[in-house]
């Protein structure tokens, strides 16, 4: 079972600190799933993200 590879569908929220640079990921449901955007555009997405940027936890403490 080869599980390396992973079509990974779902969404996640990518937190990027603009002072460190670290990425955080996180998991969530964007309100249009891929399915509903193939459905209606005939688009197929394979990976959905959206980026927030500003101050990481120690960064926040640091500032
Ligand atoms: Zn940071």
């Amino acid at each position: 079972m080869d599980n390396r590879y992973e079509a990974d569908t779902r969404s996640h929220l990518n937190l990027v600190c603009s002072a460190c640079g670290k990425i955080e990921d996180f998991a969530l449901n964007l309100p249009v799933p891929v399915e509903i955007v193939h459905q209606e555009t005939g688009f197929r997405a394979v990976e959905s993200r959206v980026e927030y940027y500003g101050l990481c936890r120690e960064c926040n403490i640091k500032g």
